[in-house]
């Protein structure tokens, strides 16, 4: 991401929400629940947790490589939660011409790439994620992700997530997970994703 979050005396602060609505693609009803009360739990989980776990004061990507259990889960859906609200936006800037040629050495077309990342979410089994990395040689690769779970562990370098767990879209889309992939790529703001490069 483009700044790791660190805890301020020993705390995960709640990572803002730069908007109150977005559009008709995410209304301020799915907001209010995903980011004030799931978000916030995680939030809170993960500062009771922290003490006594030898990984306080740690950046929260350090803490995810290093911890098991409830902890990577809290951790981990605080990292996810911070990278999906931060990158999308109610104007958000168009890809560059260098992603666009990123995406097209990878995976042959901007729209070959979009149809496999929606179609790597729709198929993730439960909860989880879908997301677009950076390896270590800089080739770009999706992944699928289950629970809490983040390409960090995977020494990838996240660059963009869709949350397929069903509190993200259930209020807006019911069961139609498809829709609500399909619908987002109009909010999604390139320049945060590629200040992740
Ligand atoms: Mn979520």
């Amino acid at each position: 991401m483009s700044k790791d979050l660190t805890p301020i005396n020993g705390m995960f602060q709640m990572p803002t929400l730069p908007y109150d609505a977005l559009g008709t693609i995410i209304s301020k009803e799915t907001l209010s629940f995903h980011h004030g009360k799931h978000l916030k739990a995680y939030v809170d989980n993960l500062n009771k947790m922290l003490p006594g776990s030898g990984l306080e004061n740690l950046p929260l990507s350090e803490v995810i490589r290093k911890a098991e259990g409830g902890l990577f889960n809290n951790a981990g859906q605080v990292l996810n939660h911070a990278m999906y609200f931060e990158q999308f936006s109610n104007s958000p800037k168009a890809m560059s011409e260098k992603m666009k040629g990123l995406l097209e050495r990878d995976f042959g077309s901007v729209e070959a790439f979009k149809k496999e990342f929606e179609q790597k979410g729709a198929t993730l089994f439960g909860s989880g994620w879908v997301w677009l990395s950076a390896d270590a040689q800089g080739k770009l690769v999706i992944t699928q992700q289950k629970n809490a779970e983040n390409p960090v562990t995977m020494g990838l370098q996240p660059l963009l997530t869709f949350d397929v767990w069903e509190h993200a879209y259930y209020l807006d889309y019911q069961n139609r997970r498809a829709d609500y992939l399909a619908a987002l790529w109009q909010i999604v703001d390139w320049a945060i994703i590629e200040n992740r490069l």
